[in-house]
């Protein structure tokens, strides 16, 4: 079988500016990074603006197993069959993580013949984006060690800084550390730790950011730390958001890439799904949508959370709205959900099938909660029998709901031109009316509730007292209209990874909340939540190096 590198390298690329210029775009609106990447420049941006929107397509999917089961392969394959049958597409994805990469993830350019290139670019170092992030974070965390080493004159309560520092590798080691050892010159040592970079504040800012002006806002409002009298210290507070937004300037520029069928891709930021909403960036989806008559965009993880973060935060926050919502679904994961073990996933199992079907069914409905019309992708995997797609496709009729079969990891576009009419149908029928999860005004804590019932199925969220206290402080100090990030396993719909299908009467258990003052958002972390993930005993490292002609081997 062709590996998915394989497919990437064979693909005959179009240069950038091509891409670029079946947007309407002139060689002065895009900078280009070599021949298959650039940047859009802020100044077409700006003229972007009075343009008539095009329609917005979310991809989203049923509760993932941990194989992943193709939102972005989908994202991909839906673009390119938009594109086939005639519709302006532009595809907006996030970037990749460069430490899952090194563990045992694989990309996350799509995959088969569903996928953006170049894909190892995309994967490594790409435009440098990551790093201008980690860069401009770490910029902030020097700051704050620089100003108490100086005197302290802003009263930092040293136990009490909030804001670590970031590095875009999975280094366990890091996670907790003591900083300033080894004497006076050195400052004050503290204890303190690294997240990964997709986990910092600073990405979840730049996909926020509807421009420079908004992104140094943003930045100033950073809660880093509390004095003693547990008054909040702020970046504006160290005269450090300047500088970041300059550090920043660069990487707020979308970037331009392409499908193995030369569709225009729009690849930008990359927010963790857990601590932050997990899609890509406002400023791209804008951009996508001012450039093409349809965006396609996925957005992390199941629909409880990917999903329910799209539309209760970057939509809440920007006005975004989709006109139809895609669920991706497979045999092999529905059938893991009801309960069959990932060695025996190739073998048929109907009634497994119809029992891990209540999975796909309740993000159904919380879809058409938030008033959006659903369609669902089957994303077709060798193993699937025919047997199994016809109950599938049964149980979605039942519900009311179209079920298509998509074939595009093995035929790319051509293989999901009937989920493009269907969902171009659904856009042109117009039903989509957003309504959102709960209103601004709602108490932080009634938030948690309604999202903990409303979407997880739970009876109720729980917190203990200080949680309970915390919140309260934060609704005095004028954070209560934030909306809630929350962070809780991916596979279940409930805080217990193992609690698969779709549990009811379950108990969110709220373990932790930190406010995130600049992005907007009030995190309510629930169960065990990694912040700086580890490598597995073999690391794919292991595998990967320089093929003689000097090729990149075993990334994926
Ligand atoms: P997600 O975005 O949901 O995490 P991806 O689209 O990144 O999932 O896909 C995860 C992995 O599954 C990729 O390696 C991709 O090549 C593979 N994959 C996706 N769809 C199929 C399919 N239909 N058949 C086989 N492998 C697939
Ligand atoms: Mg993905």
């Amino acid at each position: 079988m062709t590996s998915d590198i394989e497919i990437a390298r064979a693909a005959k690329k179009r240069p950038i500016v091509e891409v670029a210029a079946r947007l309407g775009l002139s060689p002065e609106d895009v900078l280009p990074y070599g021949h298959d990447k650039a940047k859009l420049t802020h100044a077409a941006l700006a003229q972007m603006q009075d343009r008539a929107p095009g329609k917005l397509i979310l991809v989203t999917s049923i509760n993932p197993t941990p194989a992943g089961e193709g939102k972005t392969t989908t994202t991909v394959g839906l673009g390119d069959a938009l594109n086939r049958i005639g519709r302006k597409t532009v595809i907006c994805l996030r970037e990749p993580s460069l430490g899952p990469n090194f563990g045992m993830k694989g990309g996350a350019a799509g995959g088969g013949y569903a996928q953006v290139i170049p894909m190892e670019d995309l994967n490594l170092h790409f435009t440098g984006d990551f790093h201008a992030i980690g860069s401009t974070h770490n910029l902030l965390s020097a700051m704050i060690d620089n100003h108490i080493h100086w005197g302290n004159e802003l009263g930092f309560d040293i136990r009490r800084i909030s804001w670590r520092r970031v590095v875009d590798m999975n280094d366990r080691a890091l996670r907790d550390i003591t900083v300033a050892l080894g004497g006076a010159s050195n400052g004050y040592p503290r204890e303190s730790g690294f997240d990964i970079s997709v986990a910092s504040e600073v990405m979840a800012i730049l996909c926020l950011a509807e421009n420079l002006v908004d992104l140094q806002a943003r930045l100033a409002r950073i809660v880093v730390g509390y004095t003693r009298e547990l008054k909040p210290i702020t970046a504006a507070d160290l005269k450090a958001d300047g500088a970041m937004t300059v550090l920043l300037r660069d990487a707020l520029q979308p970037n331009l890439a392409q499908t193995i069928e030369n569709n225009p891709v729009l690849v930008h930021g990359g927010p963790f799904a857990n601590i932050a909403h997990g899609c890509n960036s406002v400023i791209a989806t804008r951009a996508g949508l001012a450039l093409g008559d349809y965006v396609v965009t996925e957005a992390g993880f199941g629909a409880d959370l990917g999903a329910e973060k799209f539309l209760d935060i970057k939509c809440r926050k920007s006005g975004l709205a989709p006109d139809a919502v895609v669920i991706v679904a497979t045999i092999r994961a529905l059938k893991m959900n009801g309960g069959v073990a990932k060695a025996d996933l190739g073998v048929e199992d109907v009634p497994a099938l119809v029992l891990g079907s209540t999975n796909l069914e309740r993000h159904i409905g919380n879809i058409q909660k938030f008033g959006l019309p659903v369609v669902v992708a089957i994303n077709h995997f060798a193993t699937d029998t025919a047997e199994e797609l016809a109950a599938l496709t049964g149980i979605c009729e039942g519900l009311g709901v179209k079920a298509i079969l998509c074939r595009h990891w093995a035929e790319g576009g051509a293989g999901a031109e009937e989920l493009a009419r269907a969902v171009v149908a659904m856009t042109e029928e117009g039903e989509a009316a957003l309504k959102l999860l709960y209103a601004d005004e709602l108490p932080l804590w009634e938030k948690i509730q309604t999202i903990s019932r409303e979407i997880y199925g739970a009876a109720r969220a729980e917190a203990p007292a200080r949680i309970m206290a915390q919140l309260s402080q934060w609704q005095k100090e004028g954070y209560g209209d934030f909306p809630i990030c929350m962070a809780k396993t991916q596979y279940s719909f409930s805080a217990d990874p193992a609690l698969l299908g779709a549990p009811a009467n379950h108990v969110i258990p709220v373990r932790e909340v930190r406010l995130a003052a600049g992005a907007g958002f009030i995190v309510a972390i629930c169960g065990d939540v990694m912040t700086m993930p580890g490598l597995p005993r073999h690391p794919t490292a292991q595998r990967i190096g320089l093929t003689a002609t000097g090729e990149i081997d075993g990334l994926f």
